[in-house]
């Protein structure tokens, strides 16, 4: 049975429709695979646009989305006529048709544009005709809207329009959303890069402080010379190269005598230009390839390369003339010595240590012979060794605190009181035991430990004497100062930031008086002025003459032990201790008798009209604690401190 013409016409009119469907689904399907793979959020909105223009057969296409905080819309994307103008523009969402389906979050089909106030519309809706609008509703959030504008051909958008918009639309939103969550894992990436390059940039910057900071740890910041450590690490260097080419090499150590004075007579600023000033003139002796270092304050050292002691020899000699003949610092020409030591690799040793500690030992060698230069020399320098281990002892004996001071009284005769006591250093030697002053102030001296010490014991006596002020007790301190700790300036900012120094002496042996007499006066000023006591220790051993003593103001002196010892059966001695009574006497000066042995010198010396003495007949040096067990009986006991001003 043949199919009559409507029915025909009715199979006609459902293949068409069957071809239009499956288009449609076709490019729902090729839409959704598109823009469900495309993460870039340009890209994902172009299509998106594009593909609804084709779905719903829009003269224009449009992708208004909501601004993050809900009150405004941007158009974001759009395809077809007149897109290119609105896409960018912000409206708020009050405004418009977006507005109202953004508002209502639903879709407007087939409503006027008349339902609109004129304010409202916008330049597009004006001029449009047919409006086709659906939400975009993603998983998580409200994002804004799909519109179409205008049926192709004119006519309007249909409920199938409506319904393939509406699928297309959730697509586009899930599409939109993972591209929006891609497009923060990326600005976050973005960020982390960033973050990275920063991180980079500073770890650059850190990098170059941080060799600045190496350079400074290196070189000498007064001469720019390689400092000690660098110094080592080149000789190190050095002898590992050596080994190889078998090439000698020597090291000479270089030590400004007395550099301390310049300090003293010239200020420390000049000694700053002297220094670099050596530094420049004893580079311009050196072989290309050497390195001069200054090793410390006042010494430097040279490691020259393939060289033997002769050579080495006679470049010390070359630095010795050039620092004799005077360097123009600040216009002044200063003329300073230097004591120089020698050792070369190998014949004087194979490795760093030995070298340095040769050399040392050949320079310590040279500054006792007053020579100018030495090269190492077993036999003569194995005796300075010995001072070497001393020397590295004392330092750490001062870090651990092993020194003590004991205390031995001074009798004033007058009143037949104890009216002080004198410091006296030793040292409790792990395990040498005791060891006596004798034996380490010198090396003291030389090392340059002697300024903290004399701190240390300026301090501890202090305490000591405070100690005894909360028993009653008023004793006066002594404590010995060397004549270099006097004059360096430091210790004179040691003093000031003493609140209180009264009842203190400061005993100072004569060769203060070998110095400059000017400088040492005004040391001297200020030192009384800080209510300091000075006092000669030792006096009549060296050089001091009475000239001296009035021109500086001490207020005592202290004849030394070795004519008191003997006074009794020595007539010199007699005469020279009388005499210096009398004399000090008539300068206004105190005098005090040391090393008193016995009753007898003890009554001579009272006959004599000396004010104190102090010596093993009365006293001797004895740790505080024995040493207020004898101020509890003795015969001779302490000056109370109530009693002071009735004694004044
Ligand atoms: P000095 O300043 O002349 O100290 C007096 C020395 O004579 C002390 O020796 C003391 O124990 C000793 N002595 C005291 N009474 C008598 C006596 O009746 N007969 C004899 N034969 N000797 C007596 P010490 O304690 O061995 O000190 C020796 C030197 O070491 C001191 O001579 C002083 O120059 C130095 N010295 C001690 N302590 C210090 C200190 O803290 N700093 C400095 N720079 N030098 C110190
Ligand atoms: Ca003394
Ligand atoms: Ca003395």
């Amino acid at each position: 049975m043949a199919a009559g013409p409507q029915a025909q016409q009715e199979l006609e009119r459902l293949r068409l429709e069957l071809g239009e469907r499956e288009s449609e689904i076709a490019l729902l399907l090729d839409t959704a695979r598109l823009i469900g793979s495309e993460l870039d959020l340009d890209r994902v909105f172009e299509a998106i646009a594009a593909r609804a223009r084709v779905l719903i057969k829009a003269e224009t296409v449009l992708v208004p989305l909501l601004t993050a905080d809900h009150r405004a819309y941007t158009y974001r994307a759009g395809a077809g006529g007149n897109a290119d103008e609105i896409v960018g523009q912000t409206l708020p969402i009050e405004v418009g048709l977006c507005g109202w389906v953004l508002r209502h979050q639903r879709p407007w089909w087939l409503g006027a544009l008349d339902e609109l106030n004129a304010e409202e519309r916008n330049l597009w809706e004006h001029e449009a005709g047919a409006v086709l609008l659906v939400p975009l509703v993603g998983r998580h959030s409200f994002l804004g809207g799909l519109a179409g504008i205008n049926k192709q051909g004119g006519g309007n958008f249909t409920r199938r329009d409506l319904n393939l918009l509406q699928l297309f639309a959730a697509q586009a939103a899930i599409a939109i959303e993972n591209a929006m969550a891609m497009e923060k894992v990326e600005q976050a990436r973005r960020e982390a890069e960033n973050h990275q390059l920063e991180l980079h940039r500073l770890n650059k910057r850190l990098n170059a402080a941080n060799r600045q900071l190496e350079q400074m740890s290196l070189f000498d910041p007064l001469t720019g010379l390689p400092n000690r450590s660098l110094f080592r690490d080149r000789v190190q260097h050095e002898i590992e190269a050596s080994k190889a080419t078998a090439a000698p090499l020597a090291i000479l150590l270089i030590d400004l005598d007395k550099f301390q004075d310049v300090n003293n007579d010239y200020g420390q600023e000049t000694g700053d230009a002297l220094l670099k000033a050596i530094a420049a003139q004893l580079s311009g002796l050196l072989k290309p390839g050497s390195t001069l270092s200054r090793v410390s304050g006042d010494e430097f050292a040279v490691l020259l390369c393939a060289a033997d002691t002769d050579e080495a020899l006679a470049l010390a000699q070359a630095m010795n003339a050039q620092l004799a003949a005077g360097i123009s610092v600040r216009k002044e020409r200063i003329a300073v010595s230097a004591s120089i030591g020698i050792a070369a690799y190998p014949v004087h040793g194979s490795n760093l240590s030995t070298l340095m500690k040769n050399a040392d030992l050949a320079m310590s060698g040279t500054k006792r012979d007053r020579a100018g230069v030495h090269v190492f020399d077993p036999a003569r320098d194995a005796a300075t060794e010995g001072r070497y281990a001393l020397i590295q002892h004392l330092r750490e004996a001062l870090d651990r605190e092993e020194f003590t001071l004991f205390y031995q009284p001074k009798l004033d005769l007058a009143s037949g009181r104890i009216t002080g006591c004198e410091a006296l250093a030793r040292w409790l030697h792990p395990q040498r035991g005791m060891v006596p002053p004798d034996m380490f102030i010198s090396a003291l001296e030389q090392t340059g430990l002697i300024l903290p010490f004399t701190r240390w014991a300026i301090d501890t006596a202090l305490r000591q004497r405070q100690a005894w002020r909360k028993r009653g007790w008023n004793l006066d301190m002594a404590v010995n100062v060397p004549p270099g700790v006097l004059m360096n300036p430091e210790f004179m900012a040691f003093l000031d930031a003493h609140e209180t120094l009264d009842g203190v002496t400061l005993e100072i042996t004569e060769n203060v008086f070998l110095g400059d007499l000017e400088r040492l006066a005004a040391v001297v000023a200020s030192i009384r002025a800080r209510y300091v006591s000075l006092s000669i220790d030792d006096f009549g051993t060296g050089y001091s003459s009475l000239q001296r003593l009035r021109q500086t103001a001490v207020s005592e002196i202290k004849i030394d032990r070795s004519f008191v010892k003997d006074m009794l059966d020595n007539k010199d001695d007699a005469v020279i201790v009388h005499s210096t009574i009398e004399l000090a006497h008539n300068l206004g000066l105190r005098v005090i008798g040391e090393g008193v042995e016995n009753e007898a010198t003890l009554a001579r010396l009272s006959s004599l009209g000396c004010d104190s003495v102090q010596g093993y007949h009365i006293c001797r040096p004895l740790p505080p604690p024995v040493l207020e067990e004898f101020l509890g009986r003795s015969a001779w006991p302490p000056r109370l401190i109530a009693t002071t001003r009735a004694q004044a």
